[in-house]
């Protein structure tokens, strides 16, 4: 008999959630179908009681979704799952489903533009209020943390510089204070890190990224214990509706299978690309989490697996440089998406962070020469003669 739980997050996510029907199938199927039947009527009451497990209606049980649930539950070690539509609904639904009106989230500066808006724009409206704090800067975020504070909320490394926050300290504010830490693993997926096993108590996702990393689909997913996921969150789907379907569970379920090994080469490919770029004289700065010359290098080496696929760089010259180097690439795809096996080049500063004043870039440092590559799958020597051929142009 094997133990699931000796099992290593790679052979989990190949071998964890699919219960073989009577098909005898050897991967898992899609189940299109909106609703089920029951035998009597009995039975339909006991299932929409719950007091009888079973479907009832694809917006909160459907097959295909809940394996994809349990497969990414066991990866990140959490007892329950939620699938979501999108990434963003998955933030909303823990809001919703943990929250109330009075509390307060102290969350990460340096977070995801739609995050912000939720957080500041639509929360703010229903009394919610958030308060940011400095993703590494521990004091930061005390001084931030009220008698409401019932939220804390991060993106680790951060989205472009790949500052760190330390998961486990800030587990340990949040529960000395009464209040839960949240982690957005977009970045890293469980491959990387775990931030349940570091103390956190729900892990959200954007599926659309990494997970499904081919580009194809848009979800979500929260994970944690079962009171607030398998309860709270969950009721708030069944509820509200913003429900993964079943092709897109799909499509994730089997993108879990080789996260590991595309995460692998990712993270080896953007260690090529930041060595090479640091020894650049047309290049500032580097971020790159697997860099020793990252200032949190210790800490990063304690709570990832691997250091991740985005790197940053500081080009001399400001704007002018950047967008000549944009355009000068020819195998990077232009676009500000991320977790693709098409490597992306993007512009932070006119683009994700264009939003931002001035004085607010500069505070984030979201520099005019700052370009932020998206590692994908690609060859890494095609990778590096593209970026040659773009510097010798400079
Ligand atoms: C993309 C992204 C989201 C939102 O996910 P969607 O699937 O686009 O709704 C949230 N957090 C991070 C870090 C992201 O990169």
């Amino acid at each position: 008999m094997h133990d699931e739980h000796e099992w290593d997050v790679s052979t989990i996510a190949i071998r964890t959630g699919h219960q073989r029907t009577a098909e005898s199938e050897h991967s898992e199927p899609i189940y299109p179908t909106s609703s089920f039947v029951f035998d009597t009527a009995a039975e339909a009451a006991a299932r929409f009681s719950g007091d009888m497990p079973g479907n009832v209606y694809s917006r909160f049980t459907n097959p295909t979704v809940k394996t994809f649930e349990a497969r990414l539950a066991a990866m990140e070690g959490g007892d329950s799952c939620v699938a979501t539509a999108s990434g963003m609904a998955a933030i909303l639904a823990t809001c919703m489903g943990l929250l109330e009106q009075g509390d307060h989230i102290v969350s990460s500066r340096a977070i995801f533009g739609s995050t912000v808006m939720l957080f500041n724009k639509y929360l703010s409206r229903f009394g919610i209020t958030t308060s940011y704090a400095e993703l590494s800067d521990l004091d930061s975020w005390k001084d931030a943390i009220t008698p409401e504070t019932r939220m804390l909320f991060l993106e680790t490394p951060s989205n472009p510089l790949t500052e760190v926050g330390d998961i486990e300290a800030l587990a340990q504010l949040a529960h000395d204070n009464d209040a839960i830490l949240v982690v957005d693993n977009c970045f890293c997926t469980p491959v990387v890190q775990q931030p349940l096993k570091l103390g956190a108590d729900i892990v959200v996702h954007s599926a659309t990224k990494y997970i499904d990393g081919q580009g194809r689909c848009v979800g979500g997913a929260v994970v944690g214990d079962s009171k607030r996921v398998g309860e709270e969150v969950f009721g708030v789907l069944r509820t509200g509706g913003p429900a993964m379907s079943p092709f897109n569970a799909w499509v994730f379920l089997k993108g879990l299978e080789t996260l590991e090994l595309r995460m692998q080469r990712h993270c080896d490919n953007a260690a090529s690309l930041a060595t090479w770029l640091e020894q650049q004289d047309a290049v500032e700065e580097v971020y790159f989490p697997g860099l020793e010359s990252h200032r949190q290098f210790a800490l990063i080496q304690k709570q990832q697996r691997m250091p991740g696929g985005i790197v940053s760089f500081i080009l001399k010259g400001g704007r002018e440089k950047a967008w000549q180097l944009i355009d000068s690439v020819t195998l990077m795809s232009i676009t500000a998406n991320l977790g693709d096996t098409k490597s992306t080049i993007t512009h932070p500063a006119t683009t994700t962070h264009a939003r931002l004043t001035p004085e607010e870039k500069e505070a984030a440092g979201i520099a005019e020469g700052l370009v932020r590559i998206s590692v994908g799958l690609e060859n890494v020597d095609d990778l590096l003669a593209d970026l040659e051929r773009a510097f010798s142009g400079l």
